[in-house]
């Protein structure tokens, strides 16, 4: 008898199956608004041009493929530090006792992955992460599958396609002391709904008040105002509320993935601030006890890549230039959207929460019945009714709004 005779089938992975079908379509109006990826106007995968230089660059003067430390190259981290925590005045004092402690990791995935499994074996406080409704599907099956368990607090309001701010509050009020709180950091997935900062301010009073323990999960920098550095506005907040000694820690996952276009390299980071230079140490031993019996050590070729944008001026100049590119194009994509539904087609719904979410991802607040009209009509999407922006270009927009508009009236 075989040894996985009893295995049932999972079900299929809700985003990994959109693209099967789209790939299947014949039509050559077909359009794919299901992967969080970026696209360029042309609907096809780009290469920043800033990437494409530190290639050169790393081709010209890597010496050897040899294994990376377990937490990392010290280049990448030092680099790391000096860009997520070195702009700013708390940061900085946070990395002069040295109280950071970061890794290299398997991009955002990774990072949160040691997370889950460091807060299994060394948080004292309780096991149960409170999780954005709705949140990206795989923060839940990453957290569960470490051996730690969710629950929801109140983020999205369904019927005004804006934050649920009283609920949000309500709940991380109601939580238990201690408990971990995943936040997103900024263009939140799938909703595209992010506090602002003065909202962030009374969620950053809540956690410290209830001293909960916040996890940053920052997949998205740069894209929500165009520049990486600005949209660390509410990581400082948050190294200003340690500083002041308000909350005593928060953990941060963070992904070059779509910011570098680094996707299938998988790099990324993570970091955890602590009490002081002591525990520092004590902390840094025990991640590399963890990492180390899961990969052993990082992938070294697309932190090379990271390490010389990070470093060499004339690219990270390149590169801020192309993160801009990118935003840029999908803010000009919901304007072109929003414009074409309401101009051309008169469409009678509000949109203007096409215009006001920020990021990669839009709801639309489309139902699950819309959702399977507009795949009949070749537009894919999940049944949430979430698009992504970077699937929108000029040649397809027609196409997208008609049949919005057609499934909507
Ligand atoms: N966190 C969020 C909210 C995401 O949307 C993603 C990717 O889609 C990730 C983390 C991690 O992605 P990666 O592992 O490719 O860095």
């Amino acid at each position: 008898v075989s040894a996985w005779a009893k295995v049932e089938k999972a079900p299929a992975d809700k985003i990994l199956g959109l693209t099967v079908l789209y790939n299947q379509d014949t039509n050559p109006s077909k359009i794919n608004l299901g992967v969080g990826a970026y696209r360029d106007e042309n609907g096809k995968p780009w290469i920043l041009p800033s990437v494409r230089k530190a290639e050169e660059v790393l081709i010209k003067t890597e010496v050897n493929k040899e294994y990376v430390p377990i937490t990392g190259s010290p280049k990448f981290n030092e680099l790391i530090k000096q860009t997520l925590y070195g702009n700013d005045p708390a940061g900085k004092q946070l990395l002069e006792q040295n109280r950071i402690v970061s890794s290299q990791s398997i991009s955002g995935t990774g990072a949160l992955k040691v997370l889950s499994e460091f807060i299994k074996y060394f948080h004292e406080g309780p096991k149960d992460v409170l999780v954005p409704n709705p949140t990206w599907a795989n923060h839940i099956a990453i957290l569960e599958r470490s051996g730690l368990t969710t629950s929801k607090y109140r983020y999205y309001d369904f019927n005004t396609n804006q934050l649920d701010k009283k609920g949000l509050l309500e709940d991380l009020e109601n939580a238990a002391e201690g408990q971990p709180v995943l936040l997103h950091a900024c263009c939140h997935n799938p909703t595209g709904v992010d506090p602002t900062l003065e909202e962030f301010d009374e969620i950053i009073d809540v956690l410290s008040r209830k001293k909960l323990l916040p996890v940053v999960d920052m997949a998205y920098q740069g894209f929500r105002s165009g520049n990486p550095i600005d949209d660390l506005s509410l990581l400082f907040r948050f190294n200003k509320a340690v500083v002041d000694g308000r909350l005593d820690n928060f953990v941060l996952s963070q992904s070059f993935a779509k910011n570098m276009g680094l996707y299938g390299e998988r790099v990324g980071s993570l970091s955890l601030i602590t009490s002081d230079a002591d525990e520092s140490v004590r902390v840094k031993s025990q991640l590399e006890k963890v990492i180390r019996p899961i990969y052993s050590s990082p992938p070294s070729h697309g932190s090379k890549l990271v390490e010389i944008v990070l470093s060499d001026e004339a690219i990270y100049q390149q590169w801020l230039k192309d993160v801009k590119v990118m935003s840029d194009r999908l803010v000009s994509m919901r304007k072109l959207l929003y414009d074409t539904l309401k101009n051309k087609y008169n469409n009678p719904l509000d949109w203007s929460h096409l215009l006001q979410q920020k990021g990669m991802f839009c709801y639309t607040g489309l139902n699950p019945e819309q959702v399977a009209k507009l795949i009949e009509r070749s537009v894919y999407l999940t049944s949430d009714g979430r698009i992504s922006i970077a699937g929108i270009y000029e040649q397809n927009v027609d196409y997208l709004a008609n049949a919005i508009h057609e499934v909507t009236t």
